[in-house]
């Protein structure tokens, strides 16, 4: 299965890629992630990109575009498929996602859209902290770790990314509903698109999910 999960930041795709990554080993492909890697390196490129995610704007599509075309030509564990999480997220990058796809004559399934209130993202966001080492997303009060800062997965050190702060969240909301909503029409267009109530909590959403995979 190859899924594409739309919607707003805090609507819950990280979650749910992680979810089902455990429950049908799907790769979860997320840009945010390889782009926070990209920074680790400390490379000129990473610190532009820092910049650019510290205050909500998007990367270029060419440059993660390139990052996605190689991970999913040379991914060794793509075998049940993936999830992209955060990509495509302006209708260009949808376009070259098809044009990569019909190439490699793997196309999408269907594209899964969640949406969830804006009060909710605002709490989800600002109260989620992330396992440094294996990318497990935790709640301060919806699901909080065992022991404070410390994963209860691999007991890595849990941490707030930068950008989950009130003023950058506005900011990505306004990137959102400015560049990336459209995609919503591109795939309904197209007869592509399925949805979920992103309000729900993750073990729902997976549940309605497979419900309607049936
Ligand atoms: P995320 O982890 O998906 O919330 O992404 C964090 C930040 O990375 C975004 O606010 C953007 O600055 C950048 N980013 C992630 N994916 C993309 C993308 N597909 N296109 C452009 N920028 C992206």
């Amino acid at each position: 299965m190859r899924v594409v999960l739309l919607g707003p930041p805090g609507a819950g795709k990280g979650s749910l890629a992680g979810l089902l990554k455990e429950k049908y080993h799907l790769a979860h492909i997320s840009t945010g992630d390889m782009l926070r890697e990209e920074i680790k390196k400390g490379t000129a490129l990473g610190v532009e990109i820092k910049n650019l995610i510290a205050s909500g704007a998007l990367v270029s599509d060419e440059l993660v575009t390139k990052l996605v075309e190689q991970r999913i030509t040379s991914g060794q564990d793509l075998q049940n498929g993936y999830m992209l999480d955060g990509y495509p997220r302006t209708v260009k990058q949808a376009q070259d996602l098809d044009m990569i796809l019909a190439k490699a004559q793997a196309p999408l399934d269907f594209a899964l859209n969640m949406d969830a209130d804006p009060d909710l993202i605002l709490r989800r966001l600002t109260g989620r902290r992330v396992c440094r080492k294996c990318g497990a997303i935790f709640h301060m009060i919806n699901h909080p770790p065992k022991k404070s800062a410390v994963c209860d997965i691999c007991s890595g050190e849990l941490y707030q990314r930068t950008d989950d702060n009130e003023e950058t969240i506005k900011a990505r909301m306004k990137v959102y509903v400015e560049s990336t909503q459209p995609i919503i029409d591109y795939y309904g267009r197209q007869n592509r698109l399925k949805k979920l109530d992103g309000n729900l909590e993750t073990v729902d959403l997976a549940d309605e999910l497979a419900a309607m995979l049936k």
